[in-house]
């Protein structure tokens, strides 16, 4: 059943709670075989249109289901899937279940745009241009559909690889987005000449937005550069309604965070798009497009 959206009811066990680093070998043994045991999913957290008060799309956040510590947080086991060398699988894993959802609610009449989090190590694969193409064929999908976020530290990183991935994936009509934007150290040149659809602010600037003045300052001075360079701007962990506010005020373009909706399991989703009420934004209700 559909769960309260802004309740704690998909709490994760977060870095913090991993007690000692035989904790973390232990999951890091037990991460190898979580694939294979069906312990994966994704939970899909929409993002809001500011001008239409609509959903515009969703992102895609991998979970991992473990049996003695529940729902993990990425923050907790991406680190290890790199450490071990299971990030591509991972990676891989996530396109394949993201697609095979956006084809699921296509079937059900919902026309929904997926994010999903791009790791550096995909970055570099070679063939991740042509396996994202193929496997958006597999299911029938608009290339448009599917939507490709990388934070700004890694697409500062490592130039090269980024461009060469952005582009070939700009060529088969996917969507990119910078994410975390703010947390990294741009080259303002280099951040022109990537061929992106959408900057996301970081939630850090987002949650100084009501106490701070110059918090508010880069915000509006973000959202009008990414404007200059025809991008869409996206605040990330929008949490309270004057927050909201202020980015509306603001002219940012959609709006994520816990006001709206955390992450929900498919069905969820669903059933919050199609119109339960997004706590704490009675004011604010956004319905679904192309339903
Ligand atoms: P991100 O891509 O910046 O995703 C947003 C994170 O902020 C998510 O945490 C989300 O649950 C959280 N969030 C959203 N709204 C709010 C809010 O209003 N308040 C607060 N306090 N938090 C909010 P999550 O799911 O724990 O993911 C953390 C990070 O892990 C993501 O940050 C992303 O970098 C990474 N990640 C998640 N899924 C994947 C994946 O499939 N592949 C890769 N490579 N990384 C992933
Ligand atoms: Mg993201
Ligand atoms: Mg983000
Ligand atoms: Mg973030």
């Amino acid at each position: 059943a559909a769960k309260r959206a802004g309740g704690s009811c998909y709490a994760l066990f977060e870095p913090h709670m991993v007690s000692d680093v035989s904790e973390q070998l232990e999951l890091q043994n037990e991460l190898r075989h979580a694939l294979e045991r069906g312990q994966l999913s994704l939970h899909y957290q929409p993002k809001i249109d500011g001008r239409r008060g609509q959903i515009s799309g969703v992102e895609a956040l991998l979970r991992w289901n473990h049996p003695r510590h529940g729902l993990v947080s990425p923050l907790v086991f991406i680190p290890l899937a790199e450490r071990i060398g299971l990030i591509g699988k991972l990676g891989q894993w996530v396109i394949d279940e993201a697609c095979r959802q956006i084809a699921e609610w296509g079937r059900d009449g919902l026309r929904m745009r997926v994010s999903v989090n791009l790791s550096p190590h995909q970055l570099r694969d070679k063939g991740l241009v042509d396996r994202i193409g193929q496997t958006l064929q597999e299911h029938g999908l608009d290339a448009t559909q599917l939507l490709c976020e990388i934070t700004e530290t890694v697409a500062m990183e490592d130039i090269k690889a980024v461009q060469r991935t952005f582009e070939g994936l700009g060529a088969i009509g996917v969507f990119l987005s910078i994410d975390d934007f703010g947390t990294g150290y741009s080259s303002l040149r280099y951040l022109s000449q990537l061929p992106a659809q959408q900057l996301k602010i970081d939630r850090s600037f987002v949650s100084d937005l009501e106490h701070s003045a110059n918090a508010r300052a880069v915000v509006a001075a973000v959202v009008g550069l990414a404007h200059a360079l025809g991008l869409r701007v996206v605040a990330e962990g929008v949490e309270t309604v004057l927050q909201r506010d202020i980015l509306l005020a603001m002219d940012c373009d959609e709006l994520q965070g816990f006001l709206f909706a955390r992450p929900l399991p498919p069905a969820a989703l669903l059933a919050w798009a199609h119109g339960a009420k997004p706590e704490g934004a009675a004011d604010f209700t956004p319905s679904v497009v192309g339903a």
